[in-house]
């Protein structure tokens, strides 16, 4: 009985161990799943999260850039990458991957010091970060660089942002331009007339009235030179300033645009004996658009072809003509011409062409090309010139008629 008993307790026990054992080995195995399960999960946590931020990133417009304590770049984003085109950027160092060390300089510095950088940098088209897309002639970047906190204590990561300012660089130049022109204009014309001003009051020619007549004369025309300078500085400020109500738009009847612009310039017509028509298949053509930008345009094209034909035998054609969705706006002349290499600049502000004709004095002011371009893309049409010396100048004008 008790060799029984003490055999079941035996076989309970050892049952009781295996049962134990056994569910041991179970909750081993399963706790060696579940951390699999998790590791699995937090690596796909965090390749998610990497992903998100890469997304993120890439939807910058800027050029982004993970920089290592060593100088290697560990990310670049999207626009970046675009950037600097087929060249490899990951792992290199920022001095090979850039190709201009004026770009790297703002980096170098924040990892040398671990303050934040930022500088502006102007390159030459040879050395811009875009290597050969490059066609913008100088272009401007900003280099941002400052370090990200890591509180890991591992050496820290530099953030580098690259931001193309080439526009507003263009621009500021532009304006830089304007003004440089602007006073070297207006100086002649001031000069003159203090120079003449100087002699009537301090050599006391003002005693002598022929002689005052005559320089007082001269002044006038220097002062309304300046003035006309002036008013087309304004006139192109307006037309720049993109405000909604800058223009009037309003219809009117084309025919008669021209006939007033035919009207200012009779005498000058009559004088140089020029001919002036007007080609218009609609003659009641009505258009949509500001009549006085309009009248000043066809006012500056048809003046300039007299004035840079002081000759007789000028003819000059004003025309327009409703195409499909556009209206055709032209102006030609059989005169001297504008030479080839010349036409690309010449709606620039205060371009003249070299003197190539017998014209001794400046008379215009340089800015009516400009004046006119300004106004035409102001009503969303476009201005082109051809010339053949002595055989037709032409600009042409369109526009969409739904804009106009
Ligand atoms: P400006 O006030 O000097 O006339 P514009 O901007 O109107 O300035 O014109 C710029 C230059 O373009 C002129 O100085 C002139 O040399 C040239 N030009 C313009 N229109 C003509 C034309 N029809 N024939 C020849 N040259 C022209």
């Amino acid at each position: 009985m008790i060799t029984e008993f003490s055999i079941l307790a035996t076989v309970s026990a050892v049952s009781a161990l295996a049962f134990l054992a056994y569910r041991h080995r179970g909750a081993r195995k399963k706790s060696a799943a579940e951390i699999n399960a998790w590791q699995n999960r937090l690596e796909r946590d965090l390749h998610q999260a990497r992903e998100d931020r890469n997304r993120l990133l890439d939807a910058l417009g800027d050029a982004f850039l993970l920089v290592d304590a060593k100088a290697n770049i560990r990310f670049a984003n999207a626009a970046a990458r675009a950037l600097f085109g087929a060249r490899e950027l990951l792992n290199r160092p920022v001095s090979e991957a850039f190709l201009d060390p004026r770009l790297a300089d703002a980096l170098l510095r924040c990892l040398a010091t671990g303050e934040p950088v930022q500088s502006r940098v102007v390159l030459s088209q040879q050395t811009s970060p875009r290597g050969d897309l490059e066609n913008r002639g100088f272009n401007a970047w900003i280099i941002d660089a400052a370090q990200l906190t890591n509180p890991s204590g591992d050496a820290a990561t530099t953030r580098v942002i690259i931001r193309d300012v080439t526009a507003e660089h263009q621009l500021e130049q532009v304006r830089k331009d304007f003004v440089a022109n602007a006073s070297h204009e207006l100086r002649t014309p001031l000069a003159i007339i203090n120079g003449y001003l100087e002699n009537l009051i301090d050599d006391d020619m003002i005693e002598e009235p022929e002689i005052a007549r005559r320089f007082l004369m001269v002044m006038r025309k220097h002062a309304d030179r300046i003035s006309r300078i002036v008013e087309d500085m304004l006139v192109i400020s307006r037309l720049e300033s993109g405000e909604a109500n800058t223009l009037k738009i309003e219809p009117f009847r084309f025919r008669s645009c021209i006939k007033d612009v035919k009207d200012r310039l009779e005498s000058v017509i009559r004088n140089q004996k020029a001919e002036v028509t007007v080609t218009m298949p609609e003659p009641e053509l009505v258009v949509r658009g500001d009549r006085f930008y309009w009248t000043q345009v066809l006012f500056n094209l048809v003046e300039n072809a007299l004035k840079q034909n002081p000759h007789e035998g000028l003819r000059v054609d004003v025309g327009c003509q409703e195409v499909g969705n556009s209206v055709m706006i032209w102006v030609t002349d059989n005169g001297v011409g504008i030479p080839s290499a010349d036409l690309p600049h010449i709606f620039r502000r205060f371009f003249r062409v070299e003197k190539h004709h017998s014209q001794q004095e400046i008379k215009g002011t340089g800015l009516g090309l400009s004046i006119v371009k300004r106004a035409v893309e102001a009503h969303h049409g476009t201005i082109g010139v051809t010339s053949v010396p002595g055989l037709e100048t032409k600009f042409l004008i369109t526009m969409p008629t739904d804009l106009c």
